[in-house]
Order: C-alpha cells, then sequence, then structure tokens
C-alpha cells in the first residue's frame, strides 16, 4: 500500500515488524491528514485479529442511581442529593431486580453501573442482588460497577482491593464496565474528576480483578481539555497494563458530550475525530483484541463506519424498556434501543459478519434463547 503520509509508511513497518508504536507514533497517527491510510492501517489490524467477525450482544443497561457526590466536571448525569432533589433517584434492589428481568430473559449480560451513593453503593445491597440475579438468569453475565464504584466500597467496608474483587467475584461479577478511567494524565485528571479513583488505583483494581479472573473493559473519554499526548499517553498505559496482568476484553472510546455540564464549552467532538480516535486505539493497543463503536455514544452511523477505521463491536441492544441516563443527561440523540436486525444489518452492509456475544466474547448463534431448564429454575 502507498501512503501519502511518508509517518504512515515508517509506522506500517513497525506494524510489519510487530512493534509497539511509540507516543510520537500515535501522535503522528492522529496529526495525518492521510484519512484513508489510516483506515486502511487499523482495518488490516483488526482483521488479522478477528477477521471479518463483528461483535454485538442482547443485554440490559441499567443506572442505578444518580445521587453522586464525586462532581467530575464532565458529568451532566450526576444529582446532588440536597440541592437537586426533583432530579435524584434511587432504585431499591427489589426494582433492580425487576428491571432486569421485565421483558424476558433472552439476553446475555446486564450492565449496572450508577453514582457514588453512600446510601446505595455498599455490599449489603450488592451481593444479594448479585445472587439473586446469578440464580434468576444464570446465562446472562454480570458486568457491574466500573473501578471507582468498587474503589468506594472497598474503602467504605475497609477492604483491600483483594478482598473486595473476592467478595464480588465469589456473588457472581463477571466483568468490570470500564468507565471512571477517563483520562489518566494526572494533570488533566485533576481538572476533570479530581474526588474519583486515581489513574493508578483504576489500574490497579483492573489489574487485580484480571488476577482473580475477572475480565474487564477500559474506556478513554476524548473531546474535552486533553491533549492529543494525553490520550496517546492513556491508551499506552493500558497497553502496559496488559501485558502485565492481561485481562482487558475491550477498549471503549468515550466521545465528551457537552449538554449540561462544566465543560459545555470544549463542544462535541466531529466525525472526523471520532474515527481518527478508533483507528490510533487500534494501532496503539496490540495487545487488545476488541476495540468497541458503542452506538449510543457515537451514533449509530459513525459506529458503522468505524467499522472500516478498527472497531469490531458495535455493543449491546440494551432492552425495550431499559434508560440509559449518563449519556443523554448529555445531549446524546442516539436513541435507547436498536433491534439487534439493525445491527446485523449495519455491520453486515459495512462488509462484515455479524456475531453475538457475552461480555467476555463467547459466541452464540443470532437465535440462541436461554435453555428451558433455567428458565423453568428461575
Ligand atoms: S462521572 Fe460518575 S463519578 Fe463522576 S460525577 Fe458523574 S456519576 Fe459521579
Amino acid at each position: 500500500m502507498v501512503y501519502r503520509d511518508p509517518a504512515l509508511t515508517g509506522i506500517a513497518r513497525k506494524i510489519d515488524a510487530n512493534a509497539s508504536l511509540s507516543l510520537e507514533d500515535g501522535v503522528a497517527l492522529y496529526r495525518t491528514a492521510d484519512l484513508h491510510g489510516l483506515g486502511a492501517l487499523a482495518r488490516a489490524a483488526k482483521e488479522r485479529k478477528s477477521g471479518k467477525k463483528v461483535f454485538y450482544v442482547l443485554n440490559r443497561y441499567i443506572n442505578s442511581t444518580n445521587v453522586c457526590f464525586a462532581a467530575c466536571t464532565f458529568c451532566s448525569f450526576a444529582a446532588d442529593e440536597f440541592k437537586e432533589k426533583e432530579r435524584v433517584f434511587r432504585m431499591t434492589a427489589d426494582q433492580v431486580f425487576a428491571k432486569a428481568l421485565e421483558t424476558g430473559t433472552n439476553f446475555n449480560q446486564i450492565h449496572i453501573v450508577g453514582g457514588h451513593d453512600p446510601r446505595q453503593l455498599s455490599l449489603d445491597y450488592w451481593l444479594p442482588l448479585m445472587r439473586r440475579l446469578k440464580e434468576a438468569v444464570p446465562h446472562a453475565q454480570l458486568s457491574f460497577f466500573t473501578a471507582a464504584e468498587i474503589e468506594y466500597m472497598a474503602k467504605r467496608h475497609r477492604l483491600s482491593f483483594p478482598e473486595i474483587v473476592s467478595v464480588l467475584k465469589e456473588a457472581g461479577l463477571d466483568n468490570v464496565n470500564g468507565g471512571a478511567a477517563e483520562i489518566f494524565a494526572e494533570e488533566t485528571r485533576a481538572k476533570i474528576c479530581p474526588n474519583k479513583v486515581s489513574s493508578a488505583n483504576w489500574i490497579a483494581i483492573h489489574e487485580e480483578l484480571h488476577r482473580q479472573g475477572v475480565a474487564s473493559n477500559a474506556t478513554m473519554l476524548y473531546g474535552h481539555i486533553e491533549s492529543i499526548e494525553d490520550r496517546v499517553d492513556h491508551l499506552i498505559r493500558l497497553r502496559e497494563s496488559q501485558a502485565r496482568v492481561p485481562g482487558f476484553n475491550a477498549l471503549i472510546p468515550l466521545a465528551f458530550h457537552p449538554d449540561g455540564n462544566a465543560l459545555s464549552y470544549c463542544g462535541w467532538t466531529t466525525g472526523l475525530d471520532d474515527l481518527k480516535t478508533f483507528a490510533v486505539a487500534r494501532l496503539m493497543l496490540d495487545n487488545f483484541d476488541h476495540i468497541k463503536a458503542y452506538w449510543m455514544i457515537q451514533g449509530l452511523k459513525v459506529c458503522q463506519v468505524a467499522l472500516q477505521f478498527g472497531a469490531d463491536d458495535m455493543d449491546g441492544t440494551h432492552g425495550s424498556t431499559d434508560e440509559e441516563m449518563i449519556y443523554h443527561s448529555a445531549g446524546t440523540r442516539s436513541g435507547q434501543y436498536v433491534d439487534d436486525r439493525e445491527f446485523r444489518r449495519l455491520i453486515e452492509d459495512a462488509g462484515y459478519v455479524a456475531v453475538r456475544r457475552n461480555s467476555t466474547y463467547d459466541e452464540f448463534p443470532f437465535d440462541w434463547t436461554p435453555p428451558q431448564r433455567e428458565l423453568v429454575e428461575a
């Protein structure tokens, strides 16, 4: 392949030699004007990992509470319990259980995240609920929490990271969501989320999860006040962590959304920036199998094109009664639910083979339904 940008020729040689890319390489990829060359490099890297497969999951998505005192400046979801009483919600464990099952049981994942709520974020709330869900829908993997929530619970119960991971695993935790990674660069992090888990602890918690056999994802929040160098540094820290203690399944680039938060002046990311970010993530993270284009964040159309820029996953359908609030509070217009036939059409139109998965990327036929025996026992 002939690249219009000579920087891409040098980077292509490094990739052919199986060498990991440097910070300078990542910045050069972001700065290139050769979008087609960048896409071709990322697409080839994706196809070396998973050929023509592109993944999606039938899942339920629940935000269990918006009460949070962390006050991240990019957040439009959190509500102050004392100053914004009309916005506050806090689901009981019974409500979460009922919500998860209200449209049947034909899904492979339950995805739950919430705020730092002193009244909800405790093991007394979560452990019985997790066990109850595991008993009712054993085929559905529990994809719960972020490292920020796990650190909060560890402090609250005076447990070490190995201890909190062990009790959550014992209760049925299969996977931890990748949120709260935001941007690791400490100077930028101090400006956008000073009260949340540190970069070092985010990585330490994920490495402990992986050591104990709990899978996880990682995210990167981009498009706010961070620099391009911050983004590439973030990806390199994830790559180094994966090399130390493997266990990350996917990186999910999260585009900053500006409505209703203190960083509104940053505006929206562009489609070009979104596509470049998928491609750079794919090329920098040579030890990650999956790069997820989450339709809820970048929209279905950008995500479909992202499949030509290194992404190999569109994330979940969500249930038809689910209500994602974190991104919808910040202005996303992507809707709440996508039928899996629509996913399959978008993937196949982009030239790939649609594959249904669970959180840990076990594959299922598109018309798989939970075994009847389990339904009877539930
Ligand atoms: S991003 Fe999460 S931790 Fe930060 S304020 Fe919002 S809900 Fe709280």
